[in-house]
């Protein structure tokens, strides 16, 4: 990681016990700001420079939030590791580690056929 700053570059030097001359700079200084608005200009005075003095931690944190939803290189393998399914006869919800082709319920008993499975997907 290369560390550097995105700033606005302008600047007048002043005589700094001169303090009109200073409250004249700043003056100046709001009016160039105001136009280079204005005229769309502002752009150009941003500007990016590579400053090794700084620290990750001076890196504002909405910069550092913007890449939270990227996706990895990786992918992963979905392994369904069970199946749920409501007893019709006394609503009880039960859980089959495999498919066979009866299930029996864990609360009554009663063994029932399976008729369709679905799978559950998240809303993403
Ligand atoms: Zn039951």
């Amino acid at each position: 990681m290369r560390l550097g700053k995105v700033y606005i570059s302008t600047k007048y030097v002043v005589d700094l016990d001169d303090k009109s001359m200073v409250d004249e700079a700043k003056t100046c200084m709001f009016e160039d700001i105001t136009n280079a608005v204005k005229y769309d200009e502002l752009i150009n005075w941003i500007k990016v420079k590579e400053d090794n003095s700084l620290s990750e931690a001076d890196i504002p944190e909405f910069l550092k939030d913007e890449g939270e939803d990227k996706i990895e290189d990786e992918t992963v393998d979905v392994i369904a590791s069970g199946y749920e399914w409501e007893c019709p006869h006394c609503e009880t919800l039960n859980n089959e580690i495999e498919l066979t082709e009866t299930v029996m319920c864990s609360n009554c008993y009663k063994h029932f056929n399976i008729t369709d499975f679905h799978h559950a997907y998240g809303n993403h």
